[in-house]
């Protein structure tokens, strides 16, 4: 990797449901010699070990909330990233930034980990410490600043019983990479994205009829933006690359991406890429979008 390039992978795109396709979110940003996981939704590990990515690759993690598709991974990573071998060798204890509430996570893992922990400990197996969480509360601002990675929290909205969600603006030599992660139409993240290369923004969507009939995905829907938001989002911003990720279209009679690309349309006309598990971004002098399967590795 050429020296001034931000590389980003999505390891997962996905949403809570279970889905072969989208695991749930989590992304890894690469820039020099630093390396930095953002969510580490269900089968993070999966989609490292597809990359050739040892487990133990990344000791320090970011999550934007408290969602389990953003952090039901964190638990394989954290134990599994233990094991000396060469597909893991974590080495160390997992470094995770976090919104208020991650006391609870860090000690809920040191408690739920103690089995496996015992047996490895007695084998002279692993350092206990390596099965820690170090807990780091962050709020709005720089979370992550070395190397020349900065990486800022941007307080988004998620919701009224989410007080706490982030998304992220990722900066490199000049380089900019934008998630939304999880939220509805924000002024404060399209202020905060503006200049971005790559701006990647969630997006959810349900038919009328869906909507009227069943107030659970009425709930969840809530939550999150609308094709017409994320349209209004990107006109705003006018990032040189868009993308979508996280796409909820919500059961039993999911509105098709033919109807949510037009009505995003409506108030955005420039290019907009529908991500992918294992995509990878490297944004350098040019943007390049690679697919996992690409027929030429
Ligand atoms: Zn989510
Ligand atoms: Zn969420």
């Amino acid at each position: 990797m050429t020296d001034d390039v931000l590389k980003v992978t999505l390891l997962g795109t996905g949403i809570p449901n279970p889905s072969i396709h989208a695991f749930g979110t989590s992304t890894l940003i690469e820039a020099g010699g630093e390396k930095v996981m953002i969510d580490c939704g269900r089968g993070a590990v999966i989609r490292m070990s597809q990359l050739g990515i040892p487990v133990g690759y990344v000791d320090t993690v970011i999550l934007s909330h408290y969602h389990s598709d953003h952090y039901s991974g964190i638990f394989d990573l954290l134990m599994s990233g233990t094991i000396p071998q060469g597909w893991a060798g974590r080495g160390g204890p997992l470094t995770v930034y976090g919104p208020e509430g991650l006391e609870d996570l860090a000690e809920g893992a040191w408690q739920a980990t103690r089995p496996d922990r015992t047996i490895r400990v007695n084998d002279n197996e692993i350092d206990p410490e390596h099965m820690r969480i170090i807990p780091h509360v962050y709020t709005e601002g720089v979370v992550y600043d070395r190397g020349g990675l900065v990486i800022r929290a941007i307080l988004v909205d998620h919701g009224d019983n989410i007080p706490s969600a982030y998304g992220f603006r990722v900066e490199y030599k000049g380089r900019v990479f934008v998630h939304s992660h999880d939220t509805r139409y924000n002024e404060n993240l399209i202020s905060q994205a503006k200049g971005a290369d790559v701006f990647i923004h969630e997006i959810a969507a349900a038919r009328d009829t869906t909507l009227a009939n069943y107030p659970k995905v009425k709930v969840a829907i809530d939550h999150h933006a609308s094709p017409t938001d994320v349209g209004r989002v990107f006109a705003q911003t006018q990032p040189r690359l868009a993308m979508l990720t996280h796409l909820a279209l919500l059961p039993p009679d999911p509105l098709p991406m033919d109807d949510l690309l037009s009505e995003l349309a409506a108030e955005y006309d420039g290019i907009v890429l529908v991500a992918e598990d294992l995509m990878t971004i490297r944004i350098g002098a040019n943007i390049s979008v690679e697919p996992y399967r690409h027929p030429a590795r």
